[in-house]
């Protein structure tokens, strides 16, 4: 099977290949600080599904090091800045503004992307992106999850498909590029569940430009854990993900950029599934799996 993969895409794009710089805009998440909830969603650690980043630093600065940090290992010359961890389009929306034209200034980067909430996206942001995304690409990376509505609110998710859906055509009428990050694996849903997920995206008119997808990760300290330990529930194996990864594939729109079909968890506190554990295994596996299809 033929997937757009995001490495390739991006040489298409870009004329090379190009990294992710995680950045901090030292958000937090309505799901978090009270305003919608404290403990999150049930997935979520601490750290907002967060990768590395120098948090501490202005974003000149946080740019400067995470270019330092992989150019040294790769000689990257550009770069895609990545808002990833907690809700970076909720706080002080001037503030906010101002940290996202910082970015798109800086030379060596290529493209913004923002990682939030649908329900943290008001129209003055969406207008500001838009009018972002006339110098450089600003793709929005939505985490979904699921579609369905009472798997969302047992995952404690707090928000419901309608406003998905509402801020997804917002931001593709906007001209704004689209992520969509969905979880599979999640506790009471079946295969029949993950594709009914993946024909929703697939049916997304204007369709969606990329999606992110995930297997569930139980970590250590979040509500998944207390429930997995109370309540085991079936974790899928390394084959029925990546057959459901590859049914899913077939569904989306031809040219759906693949930004992600797999995860490497933060080791130190994976409980499941382990074989995450092993990345270049399974990215091997699934890579012929998919070159099978
Ligand atoms: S919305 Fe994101 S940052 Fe907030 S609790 Fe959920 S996964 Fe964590």
């Amino acid at each position: 099977m033929e997937i757009n993969r995001f490495s390739d895409e991006m040489k298409r794009r870009f004329g090379e290949k190009v990294y992710r710089i995680p950045l901090s805009a030292g958000c937090t998440c309505p799901n978090r600080d009270g305003t919608l909830g404290t403990g999150g969603c049930a997935f979520c650690s601490g750290s907002g599904s967060g990768d590395f980043s120098f948090p501490m630093f202005p974003i000149p600065e946080q740019i400067r090091k995470g270019r330092e940090l992989i150019s040294g290992k790769t000689g990257a010359k550009k770069f895609i800045g990545y808002f990833q961890s907690y809700t970076n389009t909720y706080g002080d929306q001037d503030r906010l503004k101002e940290l996202f034209r910082e970015v798109i200034s800086e030379p060596e980067i290529c493209a913004l992307s923002i990682a939030t909430r649908p329900d943290c996206l008001e129209d003055s942001m969406v207008e500001y992106l838009a009018e972002l995304s006339d110098i450089k690409p600003v793709w929005v990376e939505l985490g979904l999850q699921t579609s369905n509505s009472a798997t969302a609110r047992a995952m404690n998710r707090c928000y419901e498909l309608d406003v998905f859906d509402d801020a997804y055509h917002r931001l593709k009428r906007a001209g704004i590029e689209v992520i969509v990050h969905i979880i599979l694996g999640l506790p009471g849903e079946d295969e029949s569940d993950m594709m009914e997920t993946a024909r929703y995206i697939a049916q997304l008119q204007p369709a969606i430009d990329g999606i992110k997808i995930h297997m569930l990760q139980i970590l250590k300290g979040t509500a998944l854990e207390k429930q997995y330990r109370e309540r085991p529930f079936h974790v899928l194996t390394m084959e029925e993900y990546t057959d459901i990864v590859i049914k899913i594939l077939r569904m989306l729109p031809a040219g759906t950029v693949i930004h992600r079909f797999t995860g490497d968890g933060p080791k130190k506190i994976l409980i499941e599934p382990q074989w995450c554990w092993e990345k270049k295994k399974v990215l091997n596996y699934m890579n012929r799996q998919i070159a099978k299809a």
